[in-house]
């Protein structure tokens, strides 16, 4: 999708078995990776094709699923910094906590380059995002929000009809509810909102239809 006020360009790729969203982001000539899972190759392809090399891959948060990819990102763009958020530091290297033990497959990936807190703002090309934690699913998962635009990405915590799974060990129901409800929900309703799997919805249409949190 474009937004032609804000120059915004937005490519999904669904990566792997999981059909994990990875998001390019383009603002100017300013690009982010948001997410890398199993199997990034036709997003690296892309990059490749139009010479462009990403200025950071953002994460989310650290599952298997959505860190898969990394270490090929990082041998194809090696200068390239990986972030996510403090809390989820170690997930990048322990296949217990980013839940790859449980699939007989262990994932690690690549350290992190910059550890984030939630409350930074972080420009791409001209326009500027605020990373909001909002943990429950996993303990630092992140949304990043462009206000001008009217864009979240939300990872794994709130979905088109439904909501992250919180029945993993380090998932935390209550704050999952209160980052669904407090945080997201108090974005305006049109905002778009691009999740970890499956299609983008609205802030409007989750607070008015999604059978697990009401706004
Ligand atoms: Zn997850
Ligand atoms: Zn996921």
């Amino acid at each position: 999708m474009t937004d032609p006020t804000h120059a915004l360009t937005i490519d999904t790729f669904a990566l792997g078995p999981f059909e994990t969203n990875c998001y390019l982001v383009r603002a100017g000539e300013a690009c982010w990776v948001i997410d890398a899972g199993f199997g990034p190759a036709p997003m690296l392809d892309r990059l490749g094709a139009e010479r462009a090399a990403p200025d950071a891959i953002i994460l989310t948060h650290a599952h298997a699923d959505h860190i898969a990819g990394l270490g090929e990102a990082r041998r194809a763009f090696p200068d390239t910094p990986i972030l996510v958020h403090r809390a989820e530091a170690e997930f990048l290297t322990d296949p217990v906590l980013n839940l790859s033990a449980g699939f007989g497959a262990a994932v690690t990936a690549p350290p992190a380059d910059r550890l984030l807190d939630g409350g930074e703002t972080i420009a791409l090309g001209p326009t500027s995002w605020r990373v909001l934690h909002t943990p429950g699913h996993s303990p630092g998962g992140i949304s990043l929000v462009c206000d001008e635009a009217g864009v979240a990405f939300v990872g794994d915590t709130l979905f088109a009809g439904s909501i992250g799974r919180f029945d993993f060990p380090t998932s935390d129901e209550a704050l999952l509810m209160r980052s669904i409800r407090r945080t997201l929900y108090a974005l305006p309703g049109e905002t778009r909102v691009l999740p970890g799997h499956g299609p983008p919805t609205t802030i409007a249409h989750e607070r008015e239809t999604n059978p697990f949190v009401r706004g």
